[in-house]
C-alpha cells in the first residue's frame, strides 16, 4: 500500500517535535526572539548545559511556582503582600499608578520615587475589550480613600490608552481628598516607561502636575 502524499504533510507535523525542536519552538515565542535567535539561545543553553541550561530550568521552575500578583498593588513578588508594600520606609501618602510591572520597574530603576505602586496590568482599551473591571480599579479607588494617602501620581504612559485611561482614573478619583498629579509631558509619544532612560523619567516625575 502507497503512501497518501497529500496526508504526508499532515502527518508529519502531527509527529511529535524532538526535544531539540521543541526547545527552540518555546524559545521562539518568547518576546523579541524569533526562530532564528531562539536557535541560537538553543545552542548557547546547550553548550553551558551546567553553567546556564540547568540553573535557568530550575530558575524557571520555582519563579512558575512562587512568583504571583501582590493583592494590595499587583507587583510580581514571591511573598504577598509584595516588598515595597511591606517596606516601612516607603512613604505611604503616595500611590503612582502604572500600566504594568515593567513600568514599576523602570520608576525603581531611577530611584526617583519612595512611595508605594498600583499596577493595573494594562491600559484601557477598547479595541481590546478591556475595560475598568479588567484593571483593578476598584482597588486603586479603595487603597485611594485611605487617610493616609494624599497623592496619586497617574504613570500611565503618553500613549493614546495610557492617556486614556488616566482621564478615566482622574475621573474616578475626582471624589476623594487626594491630589491626582500626572508625569508631565517630554515622554516621548506612544513611550511606555519602561523604554525610557532615567533621566527622562526622573524629570517626567519631578515635573509632574495635578490634573
Ligand atoms: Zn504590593
Amino acid at each position: 500500500m502507497g503512501v497518501n502524499a497529500r496526508t504526508l504533510p499532515a502527518s508529519l507535523a502531527e509527529m511529535p517535535a524532538s526535544d531539540l525542536d521543541q526547545l527552540i519552538q518555546l524559545l521562539a515565542r518568547l518576546p523579541g526572539l524569533g526562530p532564528r535567535s531562539a536557535r541560537r539561545a538553543a545552542l548557547h543553553l546547550l553548550k553551558k548545559r551546567e553553567s546556564l541550561m540547568r540553573p535557568l530550568a530550575s530558575a524557571l521552575a520555582q519563579a512558575a511556582e512562587t512568583v504571583k500578583s501582590c493583592a494590595n498593588c499587583g507587583n510580581l513578588d514571591s511573598r504577598d503582600p509584595c516588598a515595597i508594600c511591606r517596606d516601612p520606609k516607603r512613604d505611604p501618602a503616595v500611590i503612582c499608578v502604572v500600566a504594568e510591572v515593567g513600568d514599576l520597574w523602570a520608576m525603581e530603576r531611577s530611584a526617583a520615587f519612595r512611595g508605594r505602586y498600583h499596577v493595573l496590568g494594562g491600559t484601557l482599551s477598547a479595541l481590546d475589550g478591556i475595560g475598568p473591571e479588567q484593571l483593578g480599579i476598584a482597588q486603586l479607588l479603595h487603597r485611594a480613600a485611605d487617610p493616609a494617602v494624599k497623592e496619586v501620581v497617574l504613570a500611565t504612559g503618553a500613549t493614546v490608552e495610557g492617556q486614556t485611561t488616566a482621564h478615566y482614573l482622574a475621573d474616578r478619583l475626582a471624589g476623594l481628598p487626594v491630589t491626582v498629579t500626572r508625569l508631565a509631558h517630554g515622554l516621548p509619544v506612544g513611550g511606555e516607561l519602561d523604554y525610557l532612560d532615567d533621566g527622562t523619567l526622573i524629570a517626567a516625575l519631578k515635573a509632574r502636575r495635578p490634573l
